[in-house]
């Protein structure tokens, strides 16, 4: 067993500045949309995102009686809320939707003890334990935070292809490809993403349009060489796309030339968009370390620059961005941080069987 030791008593601070006057207070569980009311803003660990990441790292976290609060977001659950089946996480021979997926992650999270506010972190103070995080109007206090915000592909930005998300419109190959046997196919974007994306789709598709806005890739040397003498991929350079065209699903794409102006278009049952990820750290950039492309820098297997402070899933990874890996990189997170309490004496025993 794990027992609280150590942690002050305010509960919920309203106006930025140290009180002990909690029974005035608006309290966590008053304001939150999952948890009881009347429950205490602060915890042993809080978790900061509500995907694999996040949920696996609560799941972990709450069988070892941290009692972790989750900060779920707003539109809690991560990308899989905006993937259809998602068929490569094992345990589900016939596939799942992603928004179920998540669901489940939730109610198991929710079995052991977690509670959840489902609202943005709009900041964090790092600067001392135990550390401060403001969501809506309370403020939350943790001894130790797993950092799990993810990332977020980024999108052409057209109607069309919001509203073909997930019916033909995807931003994961390894996902998606699949759906796309006997197919054709177009990838957007000019990095290695988009290379990779289109020579991975080529298992599936009977052709990839590879389309980028420029007379150049970006993407490293290898997989441009790769792509350009793959014979079912077709690079069409100095392109734009202009509109996504389909009723119930993908079945052509308005495009431009972007030099002579010129529109045309093809026809394609799939549209891969791979501009690009933004990794979610804006909260944290004057406190944790990040890389020159805005994901958080990882020190140690999951921790971060400050003692206590944890990082788990594609908000460090740009690499796999899979949900099993942002899932067993939360358990990795969490199983760091237990031990981290422990050492400081906020938990009182070892806990390696409790997992
Ligand atoms: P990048 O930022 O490298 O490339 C994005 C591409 O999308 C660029 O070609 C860019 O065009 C294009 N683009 C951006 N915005 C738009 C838009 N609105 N409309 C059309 N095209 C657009 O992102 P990646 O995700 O490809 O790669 C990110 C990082 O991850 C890189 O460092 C990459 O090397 C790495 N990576 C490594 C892999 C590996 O090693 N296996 C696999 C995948 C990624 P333009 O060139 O004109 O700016």
């Amino acid at each position: 067993m794990t027992g609280l030791k150590n942690l002050p008593s305010i509960s919920i601070i309203d106006d930025g500045s140290a009180s002990n006057g909690a029974a005035a207070m608006p309290r966590a569980g008053d304001r939150d949309a999952g948890g009881g009311g009347g429950e205490s803003a602060e915890s042993k660990l809080i978790i900061v995102g509500s995907g694999p990441a996040g949920l696996t790292a609560a799941i972990y976290a709450a069988r070892a009686n941290l009692e972790p609060i989750v900060i779920a977001g707003y539109a809690p659950g991560g990308q899989l809320m905006i993937t259809s089946d998602v068929e490569n996480y094992p345990g589900f021979p016939e596939g799942v939707q992603g928004p179920e997926l998540m669901a489940l992650f939730r109610q198991q999270a929710e079995r052991f003890g977690t509670r959840f506010v489902d609202l943005d972190v709009d900041r964090v103070d790092f600067g001392q334990r135990p550390f401060r995080l403001w969501a809506g109007d309370v403020e939350y206090r943790a001894e130790s935070v797993v950092v799990a915000t993810g990332a977020s592909a980024l999108w052409l930005g057209l109607e069309n292809e919001t509203r073909l998300r997930g019916r033909g419109v995807s931003a994961c190959a390894t996902c998606d490809g699949f759906f796309f046997k006997n197919r054709k196919v177009a990838v957007v974007g000019g990095g290695d993403t988009a290379l990779e994306e289109a020579t991975f789709l080529t298992k599936f598709a009977d052709e990839v349009l590879l389309l980028h806005r420029r007379d150049s890739f970006r993407g490293s040397k290898i997989m441009q060489d790769r792509a350009l003498a793959h014979p079912k991929i077709r690079v069409r350079w100095n392109t734009e796309v202009l509109d996504v065209l389909g009723e119930n699903s993908v079945d052509g794409l308005k495009l431009r030339d972007t030099v002579s102006g010129e529109e045309t278009v093809e026809a394609a049952q799939g549209l891969f968009i791979a501009i690009g990820y933004k990794p979610n750290t804006d909260l944290f950039r004057d406190w944790l370390d990040l890389d020159g492309q805005g994901y958080l820098v990882v020190r140690d297997e999951t921790g971060s620059k400050i003692d206590g402070v944890f990082i788990a899933g594609d908000v460090h990874d740009h690499r796999y961005r899979q949900a099993i890996t942002a899932a067993g990189d939360g358990c990795r997170a969490a199983i760091d941080a237990e031990r981290w309490l422990e050492a400081q004496g906020i938990t009182e025993s070892a806990t390696a069987s409790a997992w």
